[in-house]
Parts: structure tokens; C-alpha cells; sequence
């Protein structure tokens, strides 16, 4: 019986695993419709069960049904004599590594549509890909969400994986390095976190999205955290490993960062990606609808791209959605049952902007308490969140000056006024005051 199964299995499965993780299988015993099988270290009776156990059973169970009709359970056992063999357990590591990535296969060069927003965080990618480690080291990619940044990452990745399976490439967000620190620490053993730094240290590759992130968690407590990114960053960059971040702003505008990560952040090149396009969106739009397959004309294609501007992932959304509601009510897809379909989102998404969400996000991105910006304070920073609450009113809703006053606890016209202009100064001598009140503004519409 067991040669039986080894036999299907050899069909079934790659022959590195098989040789790796079948092969060394031992069958010692079958009583009670058991099979017990030997392993030969922890290590191997994980992969085994997780991987080909229920596989087994099938193919017992099928086996079995012309032979008999019984149902047979494995057991996987530690042979006791059995030592983890050093040799073999590096092998196994090996053939691991060739097995994991957390990549997206979807996210890829081919399918990114490179237009004037994101033609140089493109370029940037295609040069990494080609030579990692040894050009823009690191490589920062900012700007508003939606707008790919997730994207080029994993391209970049799959990329040279596609080149050289053997380098270990890893995605995470800066969450999930937190999370995983935080659980190793919690874990309270020297070895878990020795393990966590194993995992990153030895990259070949490290994709880290979403950096504001950190901004939540540096500079709190123990600092531990951060301590852990810089030495993460530093080894990396040592061994000339590429790193590759992406934030959705400036690391000078990402709070609790401290200088030395500042510089580090700032050390190699940062690329933005901005908002596509007309051309861009419309020609995303194609190839979307090329990739499903589905045939949608270039009126209705146009009619999507001029509605939807800002974000990509809402462009795609918009799509899938339209050629979702025609399939399941097997509608053709018109423009009118687009206009239809849209209308609701489009009402939805100019609406979004209110005074409330105004002032509430301006409120958040500086953590400055609702009532304090509305308050008398005239602490440097409430005086400038609230006046760029003032400017924001005014620029995106057009809202009078003696409303826009009401708002901040009757604050008469003339000092409305001067916010504003102070504002619109500042803007247009400081460049990195500009992108930190577009930053503002991507966020109110989110
Ligand atoms: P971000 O990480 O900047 O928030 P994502 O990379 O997640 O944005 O992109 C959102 C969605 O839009 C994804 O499904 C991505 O594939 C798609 N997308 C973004 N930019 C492009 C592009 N230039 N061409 C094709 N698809 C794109
Ligand atoms: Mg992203």
C-alpha cells in the first residue's frame, strides 16, 4: 500500500519535494487501520503534515475503494534513533527558500501602464530590478494611495526572482515588521527575536510599503522598534542588499522620525507618483478590460477615465464593478448603464469633501484635539493647523470668510483672511509646505 502512495505521489508532486520530504518516509507499522510512519527530525514531520497529509489520505482512500472500504489515518512519528541530520535539514532550508515569496504575481512590469505621474518611480524600478543593491540604494517611492506604489514593489520583486529564483526577496509592510517584532519579543525568548533578525537580516531584497506607518509607533517607550528598523537598514545597506520603501509622503514630513532615520531614509533616491493622466487612466482602463477579456467601447472606456481621476484603485474599482453588474444582469455595457452605475459613486465621492471632514482631517494629521483647533490657543502649532483649516475651506468648498470664522468660535473675517494669505505664502515659497498641504488634501478625499 505504501509504495502505492509514494508511486501516485511521485506523479503528483515536484521531484525536489519528493526527494526532500517523501523519500526519507519510513512506514514502521499499520494496526487499527493506522499507518505510523517514521520522520526524521520536527522540522520534516511539520512540512510533511501541513503539506502532503491529506494528500495522502486521498490517495489512500482512493486506493482503498477498489481494494477494501476502509478509511486509514497517518500517523507521522519522531524515530527516536533517528538524529536531525544536519545535511539534510540545510537541503531542506534550501529548497524553502526557493519555495517562498509573498510576492503578488499579478503586480508585474508588464501589466504597469507608465505614464508622465509615475514614469520615473518606473524607470527607477526597471534600473533596481536590472542591477539590485548596486543602483539607488534605497529606493523611495512616494505619493498618494492607489496611485501603484504597492505595485512597482512587488514588479521590482518578481522581477529579479524571475531572473534568480535562488534571492530572497521580501514584502511587508511596516505594520507587519512592528507586529512581527513586537511578537517576538513577546515571545520572551532570545531565540525568537534572534529568528526575526535571521528572517531580515539575510535578505536579499527587502520591500517595506507604507513607512508613515512608523510614525505610530517610533519614538514610543522603548524605542525598541525603531531601534530594530535602523539596524535592520544598516546591515542591509551594508552587505548592499536593495531596500526599497514607499510612504505616502516625505520622511521629513512623517512625525517621530528620528534624524539619523531621517538621513537614512533621504540616503539613496526618492521618486513620486502622481496622479495619472487622462491618457494614462484611459489606457489602464484597456488594459483591464484586454486582461478580462471583455469588450467595452471606447466611449464608455472614455466616460470612466474622465469621471474618476484621482486614484487608480478607485479607476479599477469603477471598472470591475460596471463589467460585474453587466454580467450578472446580462446587460450589454452602455454608456447610459455606465452613467447609471457611476452616478452613485461620482455623487458619493463629491460629496466626501465637507467642512467637518476638513477640519477633521487637518486635525488628525497634526494631532491637534478638535476643540483646540476650534479653541483660542495660540500655540504656534494650533494657530497653523487651524489655519490651514481656514485655507482648506476655503480652496476646496469656497466657503465665505464669515462662515469659515463661525466654524473657529466666531473668529471675525479679517482674521480669516490673513490665514488664508498666510497660507497661500507659505505655499508658494516653501516646496515642501505645498506637498504637505496636497498630502492634506489626499487625504480629506480618502
Ligand atoms: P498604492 O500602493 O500606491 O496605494 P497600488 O500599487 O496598490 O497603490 O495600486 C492600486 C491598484 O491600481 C492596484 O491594483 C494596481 O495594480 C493598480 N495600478 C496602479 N498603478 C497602475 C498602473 N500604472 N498601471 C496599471 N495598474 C496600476
Ligand atoms: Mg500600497
Amino acid at each position: 500500500l505504501w509504495e502505492k502512495i509514494i508511486k501516485i505521489l511521485k506523479y503528483q508532486i515536484d521531484e525536489v519535494e519528493f526527494n526532500t520530504y517523501i523519500k526519507p518516509l519510513n512506514v514502521h507499522e499499520y494496526k487499527d487501520n493506522t499507518l505510523y510512519v517514521w520522520v526524521e527530525s520536527t522540522f520534516m514531520k511539520e512540512k510533511v503534515e501541513q503539506r502532503y497529509k491529506l494528500n495522502m489520505m486521498e490517495i489512500i482512500n482512493d486506493i482503498l475503494m477498489m481494494e477494501a472500504s476502509q478509511r486509514i489515518n497517518i500517523i507521522f512519528e519522531l524515530k527516536q534513533a533517528a538524529e536531525e541530520k544536519f545535511e539534510n535539514y540545510i537541503s531542506v532550508m534550501d529548497t524553502q527558500k526557493k519555495l517562498i515569496n509573498n510576492l503578488n504575481q499579478r503586480y508585474r512590469f508588464e501589466n504597469f501602464v507608465v505614464g508622465k505621474g509615475n514614469e520615473l518611480a518606473n524607470a527607477a524600478c526597471i534600473a533596481i530590478s536590472q542591477n539590485p543593491g548596486i543602483v539607488y540604494n534605497p529606493l523611495l517611492i512616494y505619493g498618494g494611495s492607489g496611485l501603484g506604489k504597492t505595485h512597482l514593489m512587488h514588479a521590482v520583486g518578481n522581477a529579479i526572482l524571475d531572473k534568480d529564483p535562488n534571492k530572497k526577496v521580501l514584502y511587508c509592510t511596516s505594520e507587519n515588521f512592528n507586529n512581527e517584532f513586537i511578537n517576538s519579543l513577546r515571545a520572551g525568548q532570545f531565540a525568537n527575536v534572534q529568528n526575526f533578525r535571521d528572517k531580515f537580516r539575510t535578505l536579499d531584497v527587502l520591500l517595506i510599503d507604507d513607512i508613515q506607518f512608523f510614525e505610530k509607533v517610533f519614538g514610543q517607550g522603548t524605542g525598541s522598534v525603531e531601534e530594530e528598523f535602523f539596524h535592520t537598514f544598516n546591515t542591509l545597506q551594508e552587505l548592499g542588499k536593495q531596500i526599497i520603501m514607499s510612504s505616502d509622503r516625505l520622511p521629513r514630513e512623517i512625525r517621530n522620525l528620528s534624524k539619523r532615520i531621517e538621513s537614512r531614509f533621504d540616503s539613496g533616491l526618492s521618486v513620486d507618483v502622481q496622479k495619472p493622466d487622462y491618457e494614462t487612466r484611459l489606457a489602464i482602463l484597456k488594459n483591464i478590460a484586454d486582461s478580462k477579456s471583455v469588450i467595452i467601447s471606447d466611449e464608455v472606456l472614455e466616460f470612466i477615465s474622465s469621471s474618476i481621476s484621482s486614484n487608480i484603485r478607485e479607476l479599477e474599482g469603477a471598472l470591475t464593478r460596471v463589467i460585474a453588474r453587466s454580467t450578472l444582469l446580462r446587460k450589454a455595457i452602455t454608456l447610459q448603464l455606465v452613467q447609471e452605475d457611476l452616478a452613485d459613486l461620482l455623487k458619493k465621492q463629491q460629496s466626501k469633501i465637507t467642512a467637518n471632514k476638513i477640519i477633521t482631517t487637518v486635525s488628525g494629521y497634526y494631532s491637534i484635539p478638535l476643540d483646540e483647533m476650534k479653541g483660542k490657543k495660540r500655540q504656534q502649532e494650533i494657530t497653523n493647523a487651524r489655519q490651514i483649516a481656514m485655507f482648506l475651506l476655503k480652496d476646496q468648498l469656497d466657503l465665505n470668510l464669515t462662515t469659515i470664522g463661525g466654524l473657529f468660535g466666531g473668529r471675525d473675517h479679517s482674521t480669516v483672511i490673513s490665514s488664508i494669505r498666510k497660507i497661500e505664502t507659505r505655499m508658494k515659497e516653501e516646496i515642501v509646505f505645498k506637498k504637505e498641504i496636497d498630502n492634506i488634501k489626499q487625504k480629506i478625499v480618502e
